[in-house]
């Protein structure tokens, strides 16, 4: 038996998709840049698209421009920023925020982080004064290792009070829950493999078109910004995830996760593991989880071995054996931080499998011991 475990690192493609694709390739669909027929099809089918993305997430009086993914969208977002400019984020961030705002600071951008306490919770009491005088607030949406919602609604009214702009990186939200754009939001990132989308395609939305430079120069695709033949197939296969004949079903499923979730807990938590993040206000499918004493990476490998597919941390940060930053700034002891693991369960995730991966867990951890 093989258990996949790690669906906010990538959710596989949904069955319905890979239909869909081979359709779009049968197709032979155009260049949408290109004036005859097959061309027009092509733009046809990439503005529908872009209407059904802006639907979803009632941004219909912004723009949206489709990137590679959620990393070149939150890169995009922030290079706006100029020397002398005030960035406001977290310590909790994935790389795509955290290193691009460690790489501002080099260049002169001042960077503050928003408080907050040992779950991970920002601490909106606080929030106030660092945002004071910033130029651009930039927060997850829900955090991608501990699985936290945060206070995006509340951010973006603080920003709005402020004038300061707010960008929300929605990765881990966008087709997988109900996301609306909050009043106030200067800009958002979303990807579609995290909800069963392919990889390779993401998009930045934007409340005005011209917030941000242009990425790439050599042609008007995406009104300028973004110059190149724009991926057709991978953009109409990202608006089908939120299809409004199939997108409540995708909904509820993504929330059922819950009960495995919770199943899962107290599996390992039997085993003495400890718990990250905020329980009461996480993702239904994601669950951090210490066992001090091991280290998260041997955990991950040995797992691995037995059939079970999990995560210590971000998948754009795995492999370097180092403790994640994320799990770090939650400030326990070493041994908790170091033991982290990443379960995140998806749609397709059963009861057996859950049930699996703790009688794995338990012969890896007594064997440890
Ligand atoms: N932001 C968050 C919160 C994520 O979880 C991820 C994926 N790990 C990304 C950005 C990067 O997404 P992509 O793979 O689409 O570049």
């Amino acid at each position: 038996m093989r258990v996949y475990l790690d669906h906010n690192a990538t959710s596989p493609l949904r069955a319905d998709l890979q239909s869909r694709w081979v359709a779009n390739i049968e197709a032979r669909i155009g260049n949408p840049g290109s004036t005859h027929r097959e061309g027009q099809i092509a733009r046809g089918m990439l503005e529908r698209a872009r209407q059904r993305v802006l639907r979803s997430m009632k941004g219909d009086s912004g723009v949206l421009t489709f990137t590679s993914g959620a990393t070149e969208a939150n890169n995009i977002a922030l290079q706006s920023l100029r020397p002398g400019d005030v960035l406001v984020t977290t310590r909790l961030e994935h790389p795509s925020l955290r290193d691009v705002a460690e790489i501002l600071a080099e260049r002169g951008i001042v960077v503050r982080y928003l408080s907050h306490d040992s779950a991970g919770t920002i601490l909106l009491s606080e929030a106030e004064d660092v945002i004071r005088g910033a130029t651009l607030v930039a927060v997850t949406a829900a955090n991608n290792e501990i699985g936290n919602f945060n206070p995006v609604v509340e951010l973006a009214d603080l920003c709005a009070k402020q004038h300061v702009g707010f960008h929300i990186d929605a990765a881990q939200v966008w087709g997988r829950y109900p996301f609306e754009i909050p009043a106030g939001t200067q800009s958002v990132t979303l990807s579609a493999h995290k909800a069963g989308g392919p990889i390779g395609i993401g998009a930045l939305w934007a409340a005005k078109p011209n917030s941000y430079p242009a990425m790439t120069y050599g042609g008007q695709q995406e009104r300028g910004r973004r110059a190149g033949t724009e991926n057709v197939i991978l953009a109409d296969l990202m608006s089908a995830i939120v299809e409004p004949s199939s997108v409540n079903e995708a909904f509820e499923k993504w929330s059922a996760t819950a009960h495995l979730r919770d199943v899962l807990v107290q599996g390992l938590m039997a085993l003495g593991g400890l718990r990250n993040g905020d329980i009461a206000n996480a993702m239904p499918n994601t669950l951090n989880i210490s066992f001090p004493g091991f280290e998260a990476e041997e955990l991950v490998m040995a797992l691995d071995l037995e059939g079970v597919a999990i995560s210590a941390g971000s998948a754009c940060t795995a492999g370097s054996m180092d403790v994640s930053p994320v799990i770090a700034a939650l400030g326990f002891e070493d041994a908790r931080t170091a033991s982290a693991l990443r379960f995140s369960l998806g749609p397709q995730t059963t009861l057996e499998e859950i049930e699996f991966c703790i009688a794995r867990v338990e012969e890896v951890i007594s064997r440890g011991r």
